[in-house]
Parts: structure tokens; sequence; C-alpha cells
């Protein structure tokens, strides 16, 4: 059964089959997302997000899912914005202690299975390097989960012909908030931002063979003002916001029901 892991009593914890159940632990930001769009929008697609893995399982079938959802993180490492207004991040040693000692307390009380749900691109490389830390040293089984299928068709679907750059900031967050609540937005405020530091180069990117360690002062307005977002939110929509929160919830299904199913190998003798 899925439950909020907050919401148990200490007797009915002490009942979980903590060995086979997944502790998922949605891993939010508190950061700038342009004019438009609340500086909690990670936290709100992440609380989004749980919810719909929730309903996308039980479409599947799965209503007897052993899964606890732990409560949002809600600051992560966001380093690359803090130099917009409100954004606020907490340094990598500190977020790696953070995410350590949480998974330590749940080690220790038996869970085996932990699913970081990462919704903000800045806090994945702390995780990766976590998450081998983590079963290395306690045997266990971490996993990561993206929580935006942005590859998708009918995700990609979503975005306004013409907005090429869309990305944090842009029309896809923008729209998921507005699925949750339309007046955390302000579409009125609106503006477009381009990577113009990579448009004039060939080969160094924000990511890729040869990349940069790029700050969101890398993407500008047309007229070269910084404003660390990507693409154009102006043609965002609640019901936008739904299917990218539907699409990536039902996409992560099927790693779900793997990690449920996991085993490490037998020791051979
Ligand atoms: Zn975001």
């Amino acid at each position: 059964m899925i439950r909020n892991y907050q919401d148990l009593t200490r007797y009915e914890m002490e009942q979980v089959d903590r060995a086979n159940t997944i502790v998922l632990i949605p891993l939010g930001a508190l950061e700038q997302h342009g004019s438009q769009a609340p500086l909690g929008t990670d936290d709100i697609i992440a609380g989004a997000m749980v919810k719909e893995l929730e309903k996308a399982l039980a479409e599947d079938g799965e209503t007897d899912f052993p899964m606890l959802m732990f409560p949002v993180i809600p600051v992560g490492l966001s380093t690359e914005h803090r130099n917009f207004c409100g954004s606020v991040t907490l340094r990598p040693d500190t977020y790696y202690h953070l995410l350590y000692d949480i998974s330590a307390s749940l080690v220790r009380h038996g869970f085996k299975k932990l699913a970081f749900l990462v919704c903000h691109g800045g806090n994945a490389p702390v995780v990766q390097v976590l998450s081998r830390e983590l079963r290395s040293e306690f045997g266990i089984a971490p996993f990561i989960l993206s929580s935006g299928a942005f590859d998708h068709p009918d995700v990609k679907a979503t975005v306004s012909e013409g907005n090429i750059w869309d990305f944090h900031g842009g029309e896809m967050e923008t729209s998921m908030v507005m699925a949750v609540d339309e007046s955390l937005v302000k579409l009125e405020h609106s503006e477009a931002g381009i990577p113009t530091a990579f448009t004039r180069t060939k080969v160094v990117k924000p990511y890729g063979n040869v990349s940069i360690g790029w700050v969101s002062e890398d993407w500008k307005t047309a007229d070269g003002k910084p404003i660390g977002i990507g693409g154009d939110p102006s043609g965002a929509t609640a019901e936008k916001g739904k299917i990218i929160l539907q699409t990536s919830a039902r996409v992560l299904v099927p790693g779900l029901k793997e990690i449920r199913d996991w085993k490490e190998e037998p020791e051979k003798d």
C-alpha cells in the first residue's frame, strides 16, 4: 500500500515490511523560475508527481504497491541560480550530507530500497555520487528516477511551435505548476530566455562532450538581459501541465515495478 511516510505511527512503521518497501524521496528545489513561475516550482512539481505516480500505478492495476512517500526535500543544489532574487541553495557537500544522513536513518530501520525522485536537474550529480556510496557502503539498493519525461513525444507536443529552447522555468515547467494551482503563475510577466552564450559556440555547450559549468546568467532575453530561464513560458496552460505530469508518471511505472522486484544477484560459491 502506498502511504505517506510521515503519516505512519511508530506502531504502524514497525509493522511495515521495510526490507521490501520502497521509500520514494522527492528532491525539490527553492529557486528562481523566471518572473512568471514561483520559486517553489520544483517543490510543487515534486508534490504533484508523488500523487500522479500513485494514480499511474493504480491505473496499471498496482493498488497494493509497497511504497512510502517521503516528504519533499524542499531545498536542493541551486548554485547556478543563486544570483537571482529568492533562490536558496545548499552547498554541494551540505546537500550530500543531508541526503546521506536521511538515507542512513532509513537504512538503520531496515529499509533497503530507496528511490530518489529528482525534480531539479541540479540535484542529479550529487544523487548519482550518493547512490553509489550508499550501495557500496550499506549494501542497499538506491535508485534514481527522473521526474520529467521531457523527451516523450506527448510531452514534446505540448511545447508551442518555435519555442525551441524550452528548459528551466520555461513553458513545460510553468504548465506543470498551472496544473496544480493556476493562481501561482503570473503569465503576464513572461519573458523568453535563450542561451546566448551557446548560440555563438560550435562545440562548447552546457551539456555534452565539451561543456562548461553553466550558470543561469548564460540564459538571456533577446536583448541581452540575463533572466535565467530557458524557453518561452507564455504559452503555458494547466491542460498542458496535466499531460506532462501524467505522462511523466506513467513513464516511471515500469521502472518502479522493477525496483519492487529488484533482487541482488545471489552470491556464487
Ligand atoms: Zn525547475
